[in-house]
């Protein structure tokens, strides 16, 4: 008998990768030049790695179906966040919205592939994002939500479980909820 394992999936801009904000909107990195891994991003990742959770990492990547940044660059930038801290995997929508996938967030298509492939246990895991698609796509998955609040202007139209201010306050936080669901009678 196997047995599944709960994963954190984690969006890569805004969450373990800084972005440019325009017009309160972020802006990823095209460049290997622009991708800055964010200071308290590797830490949070390594603790919910040694709590027990597969680390994940789900990506919407547009400007790839746009051609403003190609594929060669994409894997360079992921073999760069995989070397700062441990991440199980990186799961990449390419396409652009209009285009009818089933990967681009708010659509939980990259969630459920890993867990398909990863045999991981969804109910038991937490999608961490700082937009309202990521709480989406972690919501149609049947995960608990975390949304990092970054003050875009872009409205909310998915209420999260959870909201932090970065990635590390999300990492204490479920592992708080983690501690207080393991015990019986949870946590005061
Ligand atoms: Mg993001
Ligand atoms: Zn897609």
């Amino acid at each position: 008998m196997t047995t599944r394992r709960p994963a954190i999936f984690l969006d890569r801009d805004g969450v373990l990768v800084a972005t440019d904000v325009r017009n309160g909107k972020p802006i990823a990195a095209l460049t290997l030049d622009d991708f800055t891994i964010l200071p308290e991003a590797s830490t949070a990742v390594a603790s919910l790695k040694a709590a027990g959770f597969m680390t994940i990492v789900v990506t919407n990547q547009p400007e790839l179906a746009r051609g403003n940044v190609d594929s060669a660059t994409m894997d360079a930038m992921h073999a760069r966040l995989a070397a700062a801290m441990p991440i199980d995997a990186v799961y990449v929508c390419p396409h652009d919205s209009g285009e009818g996938c089933d990967c681009r967030k708010p659509a939980p298509g990259m969630l459920l592939r890993a867990a398909d492939d990863l045999d991981l246990d969804l109910a038991a895991s937490y999608m961490v994002g700082d937009r309202w698609r990521d709480v989406g796509a972690g919501l149609a998955a049947g995960c608990t939500t975390v949304l990092i609040e970054c003050g875009y202007t872009e409205p909310e139209r998915v209420e999260p479980d959870l909201t932090a201010r970065d990635v590390a306050e999300a990492a204490t936080l479920i592992l708080d909820r983690e501690k207080a669901v393991r015990r019986p009678g949870g946590r005061a």
